[in-house]
């Protein structure tokens, strides 16, 4: 009898740490819900922000950069442009070859190079000398052909994606770093110039014709290809969005009204915040402890960089107050940044009975082995709660621009479709995320309006804008 009340004790103790761990998922599922009359009020909240961003300078957190891009492209382009794409946790070079009015092919060749971590804390100079060198060696690859204008200079087009205060459509200087990135020598200075310096050091010829943000080079390369594209999001390691803004709805701006009408704002809408937001502890946990505390709080809740993060920092306090990985806390599960948001999204996605996807990567990545399928079904739902919310999150963005551009609702007798371009890992790769982040612009559009709203997938548009946007500002135009 003495042995059977043991055994029952240790049971009870049992459902209490499950009950406990309960608790704290059921605590965070409910910091995060995001019904449908808050993202509402966050698409207002963004279209109030995008106003106050455009009518002075540091007006809001939204910086709504004005890009010296008034022309998109109209698919006349022609000629041979270099792209480099710098931003994300891959570096690209390109080689883009643009046919002119009847060819719209694009044959495109391109590296793409893992960025060494440590050249994303050191200085200006290392990680620039490494670029320069890349793209050297790229351009010694070139032959007759892939060279069409002997004598001339060679033209690049430079995706830079960081907030850049643009002093023109080819200069701007760096407002800050997001994402992994922190170079302290860096800020403040003007991008092309670093560029312009360490291609000179590897003795290499070429002008930079464009520097653009990938949501501006997005825009460009999608509008290539479809003439309705009037916004462009990445939702990749980090989010930002871009649209065309009609140029006299913009207060700040003091340059001449352009022919076309239009100016392209790259909104950095990853440093968007809100009371409306649902925040969490983790979330806070998340921003104190990162590279850049207090800024881009709306990009830490989306973006691939952290969803991966926060998961795991839910998981060590259910390890930590709930025992829910046993009695001691997992020691890998301690380290930051080590569960990325692709581990995330394969456990999200499993759909074997015994959850045996989520069993290895926790093996694999966390060292943690023993779980039974009760736990890992519970982990799915962690992954289904974050990127849950960051998918509404970055709909109610999307829906706040359409207000903006009155394009929220079909008016009697226009059928014109208002078409959004996106890029980005977590668009590309994450599924769920995809589809969430659809299905809930749907709902915020409504049946009526939502046949004149498209979603498309700009692929690689970023860099491909950059050398389309290159090829409309050379200099032997
Ligand atoms: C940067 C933006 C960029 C976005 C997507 C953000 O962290 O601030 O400039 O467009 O990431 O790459
Ligand atoms: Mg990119």
């Amino acid at each position: 009898a003495a042995g059977a009340s043991v055994v029952a004790r240790r049971q009870m103790k049992k459902s209490a740490k499950w009950s406990r761990a309960m608790g704290i998922v059921r605590e965070f599922q409910d910091k995060c819900d995001s019904p449908i009359g808050k993202l509402r009020n966050l698409a207002d909240a963004m279209t109030v922000e995008m106003h106050a961003g455009l009518a002075s300078e540091g007006g809001s957190k939204l910086k709504m950069i004005i890009s010296y891009v008034d022309n998109l492209p109209t698919g006349e382009e022609e000629g041979c442009f270099y792209a480099l794409d710098l931003g994300g946790t891959n570096f690209r070079v390109l080689r883009v070859h643009l046919g002119g009015k009847d060819k719209d092919i694009i044959p495109t060749e391109f590296v793409e190079v893992p960025i060494p971590p440590c050249l994303m804390t050191r200085s200006s100079h290392e990680l620039f000398d490494f670029i320069a060198e890349e793209l050297a060696k790229f351009v010694a690859t070139e032959d007759e052909k892939s060279h069409p204008f002997p004598g001339r200079q060679r033209e690049l087009g430079f995706t830079f994606s960081f907030p850049v205060r643009q002093t023109s459509i080819s200069s701007g200087t760096l407002i800050k770093w997001t994402k992994g990135f922190s170079i302290e020598d860096a800020v403040g200075e003007d991008v092309v110039g670093e560029l312009n310096k360490a291609m000179e050091r590897v003795g290499l010829d070429m002008r930079v014709a464009a520097l653009v943000n990938d949501t501006i080079g997005t825009l460009a390369g999608g509008r290539y290809y479809n003439p309705n594209v009037v916004a462009a999001i990445i939702l990749g390691t980090g989010t930002n969005a871009a649209y065309v803004e009609r140029a006299n709805a913009i207060p700040k701006w003091q340059g001449p009204l352009p022919r076309s009408g239009d100016m392209v704002i790259n909104m950095e809408w990853g440093n968007f915040r809100s009371s409306h937001l649902p925040l969490t502890e983790y979330d806070d946990d998340l921003d104190v402890a990162s590279l850049n505390p207090g800024e881009q709080i709306f990009e830490k809740m989306i973006s691939g960089m952290y969803l991966g993060e926060i998961l795991r920092r839910v998981m060590l306090k259910m390890a930590e107050e709930a025992e829910f990985f046993g009695d001691t806390v997992p020691e890998k599960l301690k380290n930051p940044f080590i569960l990325r948001t692709p581990h995330m999204s394969t456990m999200h996605h499993d759909t074997s009975s015994d959850l045996k996807d989520v069993a290895s990567k926790l093996r694999d990545i966390l060292e943690i082995n023993n779980t039974t399928l009760r736990m890992r079904k519970v982990i799915v739902e962690l992954c289904d709660t974050i990127a849950t919310r960051g998918a509404r999150l970055s709909a109610a963005g999307i829906y706040g621009i359409l207000k903006k551009l009155g394009r929220e609702i079909t008016r009697e007798g226009e059928d014109q479709k208002s078409v959004i371009a996106l890029d980005g890992g977590l668009f590309e790769h994450y599924k769920k995320f995809k589809q969430c982040m659809e299905s809930t612009l749907k709902e915020l559009i409504g049946e009526e309006a939502s046949d004149t709203i498209d979603i498309i997938h700009s692929n690689d548009g970023s860099g491909i804008g950059a050398a389309l946007l290159a090829a409309s500002h050379s200099q032997y135009l």
